[in-house]
């Protein structure tokens, strides 16, 4: 096993209920260190291009809406594992499949609305690290 780096979001519909904090500590107390970690109101724009991967499929409107309409925290997560480890931390997309003790378990109100992200494989973790942070803001 390596260190690693990955690349995390706290999505609106956590971020309006106060649960940046309650969040964060979850990732710090699987042994992840925060090493970059701002605060942005997505535009359309950013929103659609983040996700673009997703653009054909018949939730991608609900989901560009969804990242716009509040403020999200991004934020590089960096530990052994981390890729894999931070996706086993969020559990299941639907909150309904998810483990207990997971982050959507505990806060995510539905499929739609499931409070994280998380990069899915080194690649997409690299990717979606410099869509968002200039070397200068990771601080390792
Ligand atoms: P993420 O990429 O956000 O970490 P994921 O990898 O678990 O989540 P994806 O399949 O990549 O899930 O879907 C991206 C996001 O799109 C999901 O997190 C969720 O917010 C939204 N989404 C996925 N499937 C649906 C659906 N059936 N209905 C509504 N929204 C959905
Ligand atoms: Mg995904």
């Amino acid at each position: 096993m390596a260190v690693e780096r990955t690349f995390s979001m706290i999505k609106p519909d956590a971020t309006r209920r106060n649960l940046t904090g309650a969040i964060t500590k979850m990732f710090e107390d699987a042994g992840f260190s925060v090493i970059a970690s701002k605060r942005v109101w997505m535009s359309r724009r950013e929103a659609e291009g983040f996700y673009a991967v997703h653009k054909e499929r018949p939730f991608f409107g609900e989901l560009v809406e969804s990242m716009c309409s509040g403020p999200t925290i991004v934020q590089v997560l960096q530990g052994e594992n981390a890729i894999a480890r931070n996706r086993e931390i969020m559990g299941a997309t639907n909150p309904s499949d998810a483990a207990e003790g997971t982050i959507r378990k505990a806060f995510a109100l539905s499929i739609g609305e499931n409070s994280v992200h998380g990069s899915d494989a080194p690649e997409t973790a690299s990717q979606e690290i410099a869509y968002w942070f200039s070397e200068t803001e990771i601080v390792g």
